[in-house]
């Protein structure tokens, strides 16, 4: 799909990967709305302050696109947080709570908006040449191909989100509507600023090549892909530098 004229919703557009899909969707010639919690969106993008772990508040934000623009003809599904603990240590069971406010976010967020976007692009005008109605990009994750220790909240999420996006692919085909993911490396955004240099070098040591973090430009290049190429359907992307990382780091053994 040409995203020139179209309109996308991004899920986390305020910040890292989300903000670089929303500039390159802008600077493609789309309408591009920014679904976050707050903060500000890039340039030219629309805000709509939205909770995607609050179904009824993806329901609005929807609702208030479809008012002002009429369509939806790109998602890029994309809102999440990080998290670690292990499922139980010597001093007691993990932090369950924790856990669920992971996969209220990442998985049923992705789940709530993916509904909600995807009923109404099934009512959209065929585009192209080969009549497409809709284009979804799922931000998956490394961890989506197996999670490294302290990391099960995020990894039960990635990797649901990451068998989900051929499970909608199919759900949607019949529509003539596409989904995709991307699954990320270590990226260089705000969600991973805290953590320690000694860790990061050790994981992007483990990159074949390059060793170095992803970008959001990286990040928007491969959605771009994934939105323009029509024969990519249920496919995941990995955008890691060959990377597989190890059961643990040396960093986080040595804590
Ligand atoms: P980020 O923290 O820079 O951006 C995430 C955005 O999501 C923020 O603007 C935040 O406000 C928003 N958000 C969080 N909870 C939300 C909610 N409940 N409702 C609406 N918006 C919400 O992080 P990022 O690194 O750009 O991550 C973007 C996506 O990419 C996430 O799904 C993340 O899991 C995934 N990812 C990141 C990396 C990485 O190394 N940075 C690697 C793999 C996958």
């Amino acid at each position: 799909m040409d995203p020139k004229g179209k309109v996308a919703i991004v899920t986390g557009g305020n910040s890292g990967l989300g903000e670089g899909a929303a500039v390159r969707l802008l600077a493609d010639g789309a309408r591009v709305i920014s679904f976050d919690l707050a903060g500000d969106p890039p340039a030219s993008a629309e805000f709509i302050a939205c909770d995607v772990s609050d179904a009824a508040s993806v329901k609005a934000a929807v609702a208030q696109v479809i008012a002002q623009h009429g369509a939806i003809h790109i998602l890029i599904n994309n809102a999440g947080i990080g998290g670690l603990g292990a499922i139980a240590t010597a001093d007691g069971p993990g932090d369950v709570a924790a856990f669920a406010k992971v996969i209220g976010v990442n998985l049923l967020g992705a789940v709530n908006v993916a509904a909600e976007v995807a009923y109404r692009m099934i009512g959209n005008t065929p585009t192209g040449p080969d009549g497409e109605r809709g284009v979804i990009v799922n931000s998956c994750s490394i961890a989506s191909f197996g999670g490294q220790e302290g990391m099960g909240a995020y990894t039960a999420a990635k990797s649901a989100l990451k068998e989900l996006t051929l499970v909608w692919a199919r759900d949607l085909s019949r529509h003539a509507i596409r989904v995709n993911g991307v699954a990320p490396g270590f990226m260089a955004t705000p969600m991973v600023a805290l953590l320690p240099p000694d860790f990061i070098s050790e994981l992007l040591e483990g990159n074949e090549f390059p060793k170095r973090a992803g970008t959001a430009e990286d990040f928007a290049a491969a959605v771009d892909f994934l939105i323009r190429t029509v024969l990519v359907n249920g496919e995941v992307l990995r955008l890691d530098g060959g990377a597989r990382p190890p059961a643990r780091t040396q960093w986080a053994s040595g804590q």
